[in-house]
């Protein structure tokens, strides 16, 4: 469901699917919006679970999976960004429980089947269709209390989503035309909503973008790009999204001769010459951090990403080895320009 006040209809969705008794989760910082969906659901809200946390620790998703026991509910309804959504995603992996899902962030993993659960250090990933939400309600007000610099982040990880699957060597005509449109989409929206915060067409069509990127993440692939965010979140626990700003330009860079045609495509939906370049200058252009040492990261971290990022097989268009891959996040970790590694 997509539609500006779309939030409204909470209760009576609800009531369709037949669910009376749901657990409303959020983080720590949306806490306040969900005791609002409390209040709007009435007796229909069995609880609220407001300790989400970003790439779902385990002990989050301990403590979720006792409440939602205690309170013997039959839905989450998950308000938030990726992490909640993550979060309703877990526990639909884990226990079979129905997720409705209300996005405020541009995550777009609500319209995809990967979950995940962070424990030890290392940041388990997933596929399971049973984890794709029952219900989404997409409502671009809702993304009006982002904080500017989460919303360019937030927007470049919807980004990536949809460029790995155009910039690929396995280009799939379907997904291919969704990630474009999401790329065009956020391309043009991102500097909007930077430039004109109160703006809810800009708002709408990001979110709109984020949709349809996390539609082809969902149903095409992943490869190095989200490899490397997915190491530096679970062995650094560095931020979701700036880390997908950081990376996305160095990755598509490393793999551009492997990826020619799909490479220009991802430049011609955003109307630049050169799409490394492009997805750098435009991260530069909404403020959002070009470099790893930004986010915690330090040169001595490096060797330890490589490894861990080597750890499995990796299907990528560009053969992968480790000194490339420090040449690259080299690069990254002092934000110079993306080049080919
Ligand atoms: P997030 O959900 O952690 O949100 C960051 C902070 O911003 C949180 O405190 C959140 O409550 C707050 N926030 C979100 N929307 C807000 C709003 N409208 N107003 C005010 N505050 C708001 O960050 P994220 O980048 O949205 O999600 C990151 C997580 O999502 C990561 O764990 C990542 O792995 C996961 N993710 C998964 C997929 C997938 O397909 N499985 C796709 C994308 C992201």
């Amino acid at each position: 469901m997509f539609e500006v006040d779309a939030l409204q209809r909470l209760p009576d969705e609800l009531n369709k699917l037949g669910k009376s008794r749901a657990l409303i989760l959020t983080t720590p910082n949306q806490a306040a919006q969900g005791e609002e969906i409390v209040n709007m659901l009435g007796v229909r809200a069995a609880g609220l679970f407001d300790q989400a946390m970003m790439h779902v620790p385990l002990a989050s998703l301990t403590a979720a999976t006792e409440m939602a026991k205690e309170l013997q509910i039959d839905c989450t309804v998950a308000l938030g960004g990726g992490s909640t959504t993550g979060l309703g995603k877990a526990l639909a992996a884990r226990e079979g429980i129905d997720n409705i899902v209300i996005p405020t962030s541009f995550a777009g993993s609500e319209m995809t089947d990967i979950w995940a659960v962070t424990e030890a250090d290392r940041k388990v990933t997933a596929r399971d269709i049973n984890v794709v939400p029952t219900l989404t309600i997409y409502d671009p007000k809702l993304t009006l209390t982002m904080p500017p610099g989460f919303a360019a982040v937030s927007g470049l990880n919807a980004m990536a989503q949809a460029v790995v699957n155009v910039a690929t060597d396995k280009p799939n005509p379907i997904i291919s035309s969704l990630a474009v449109e999401a790329i065009r989409a956020l391309a043009h929206s991102l500097p909007l909503i930077i430039n004109e915060p109160d703006n809810l067409d800009a708002r709408a069509e990001a979110l709109y973008g984020a949709s349809m990127a996390g539609g082809a993440l969902g149903t095409g692939i992943t490869s190095l790009h989200h490899r490397l965010c997915h190491t530096f979140g679970g062995t650094f626990n560095t931020p979701h999204a700036e880390t997908h700003a950081i990376l996305l330009s160095h990755s598509v860079a490393y793999n551009a001769a492997a990826t020619v045609a799909g490479t220009q495509k991802v430049a011609n939906a955003m109307g630049v010459e050169n799409a490394a370049l492009g997805i750098y200058e435009l991260a530069g252009k909404l403020g959002a951090p070009t470099a790893l040492n930004e986010i915690g990261i330090v040169e001595e971290d490096l060797d330890k990403a490589v490894a861990v990022t080597l750890e499995k097989p990796l299907d990528n268009p560009e053969p992968v080895n480790a000194g490339r891959l420090k040449k690259l996040l080299t690069a990254a970790l002092h934000g110079h320009t993306p080049v080919a590694s």
